[in-house]
């Protein structure tokens, strides 16, 4: 029953996946459909610290934000310590933004349709279509006429976030509906506030760690102007802590910088995921992008970006699939190939130092700090490659690092594990098997590993 309609790709969310997709496909000269469920003011409107790299933007081969929806730019990124006495400076490479989410989405949309790509909002995918154990489209229900929609397609897109509206609907037993463990997520909570004092470097982003403000994660305060901000903090699941909200207005809401509020012009909280990446992103006329396949930066949360990549690489392969006629996963496994090799191994180093950081405590994350073992090098080098050179002998070689290492054999140890492990599952990822018929060997292989880093570290969750 209901409208049968019929396309090339159906692109299910329209938040920073799906609209970039919807804005990537916009020449490829196909038959697209982006659906969303929430209307034009709600685009993009899961809460967000709204901030992004500048460099995804060009990886992506996006616009900048330009206008209203680039609020302000961003030059570094200070981190403080737990007793907020040590700071680390960070120069962004290349910069960053601080974005109005819905301006910029809706700015993606806006292109896209002039172009062609059908966008329709305030859309409910309710599941997908499988006919003959064949996935041909999704079911959704449009919001201003009631009407029930028969939506086929070659390709179904899941951009939905974590709700994963069509992926948790797939067969059982297809790879690529995997769950996210909750302590590999974070719930995390924010506000933006109106201050009544001017922000002091407004291009300065500042991150906070403390295990007893943000258990398994940080708080941050990022300036949006003079005198507007984001902040809020992200806590680890599944380990028994308190829901941020309860956590900002205890520890938050009572600091000076943050207290002296005119007004608060948003506040909300949301589940993210920060692992690595699922184990496939597709499967038989299936794809999986953004916080729906895991693609993000597992030490900071971020996903905008990743988001934003995971899009450029399945734009590149919807395109490929439609001159083959391939819609298979074997016809899209060019996907997890690129995906994988690249940002995939980067993110799957940096999921083994978040599971080691969030062991650390407040004590622990000071001393490192103050003895200069976190250096300014390390951080920049270790989050752009997924990996800790800095525990090589070269940096064991500072005198005063060393000395104070030394008095910590326990952290020495474990930070040559760290080391030693982000670099063998990089390599892992590196050699992502070639066709889907390899993937459980593969997935056995990771697993194991990740088992095993648990094991010497000791982590038991
Ligand atoms: C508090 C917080 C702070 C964060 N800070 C940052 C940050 O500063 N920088 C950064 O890069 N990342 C940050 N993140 C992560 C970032 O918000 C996400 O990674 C990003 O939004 C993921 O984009 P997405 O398109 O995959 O999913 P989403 O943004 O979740 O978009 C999914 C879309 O699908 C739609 N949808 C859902 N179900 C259906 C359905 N059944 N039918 C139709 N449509 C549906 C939703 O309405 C939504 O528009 C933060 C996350 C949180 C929670």
């Amino acid at each position: 029953m209901g409208e049968d309609l019929k396309y090339d790709v159906v692109i299910v969310g329209l938040g920073p996946a799906g609209s970039s997709l919807a804005y990537l496909l916009k020449d490829a000269g196909l038959r697209v459909l982006g659906v969303e469920v929430a209307g034009p003011g709600r685009v993009w409107g899961k809460p967000c610290g709204d901030a992004i790299g500048k460099q995804h933007f060009i990886e992506a081969g996006l616009p900048f934000p330009q206008g209203d929806a680039l609020m302000q730019v961003v030059d570094a990124i200070d981190i403080y310590s737990p007793s907020e006495k040590v700071k680390i400076r960070l120069q962004e490479p290349g910069g960053g933004f601080m974005i109005d989410r819905t301006k910029y989405g809706l700015s993606l949309l806006k292109e896209a349709e002039k172009k062609g790509v059908e966008v329709m909002l305030e859309t409910h995918v309710l599941t997908p279509i499988i006919e003959s154990g064949k996935l041909v489209g999704v079911k959704a229900k449009r919001k201003s006429d009631g009407k029930t929609l028969n939506i086929k397609a070659n390709i179904v897109v899941d951009a939905t976030g974590s709700g994963a509206a069509v992926k948790r609907k797939l067969p059982d037993t297809w790879p690529v509906k995997e769950p996210l463990k909750e302590t590999d997520s974070a719930v995390a909570f924010r506000k933006i506030i109106e201050v009544d004092y001017d922000i002091e470097e407004p291009s300065v982003l500042r991150i906070y760690i403390n295990e007893k403000i943000a258990p398994g994660g940080y708080w941050w305060f990022f300036p949006k102007g003079k005198r507007i901000a984001n902040v809020g903090l992200g806590v680890q699941r599944g380990r028994g802590y308190p829901h941020p909200r309860l956590l900002y207005e205890k520890y938050l809401a009572t600091r000076d910088e943050v207290g002296r509020v005119v007004r608060v012009l948003n506040e909300a909280g949301a589940l993210l995921p920060t692992r690595r990446p699922a184990n496939t992103l597709v499967w038989d006329n299936f794809i999986s992008i953004g916080d729906n396949g895991f693609t993000v930066n597992p030490l900071h949360g971020g996903g905008m970006g990743y988001a934003m990549v995971a899009a450029k690489y399945a734009s590149e392969v919807i395109v490929r699939s439609h001159e083959t006629g391939d819609f298979t996963a074997k016809g899209l496994w060019d996907m997890n190939l690129k995906y994988m090799r690249g940002l995939g191994a980067k993110q799957a180093g940096l999921d083994i130092l978040r599971m080691y950081l969030q062991t650390l405590t407040n004590e622990e994350v000071e001393w490192a700090m103050k003895t200069g073992l976190a250096t300014v090098d390390n951080v920049i080098e270790t989050s752009l490659t997924g990996e800790l050179r800095g525990v090589n002998l070269s940096l064991l070689e500072k005198a005063k690092v060393l000395a104070s290492l030394l008095k910590r054999p326990t952290k020495l140890v474990q930070l040559m594990i760290v080391g030693e492990y982000m670099s063998r599952v990089k390599a892992l990822y590196k050699k992502y098997p070639e066709s889907p018929e390899e993937l459980p060997r593969w997935v056995d292989s990771v697993e194991s590993l990740y088992k095993e880093f648990k094991k010497r570290i000791g982590i038991d969750w």
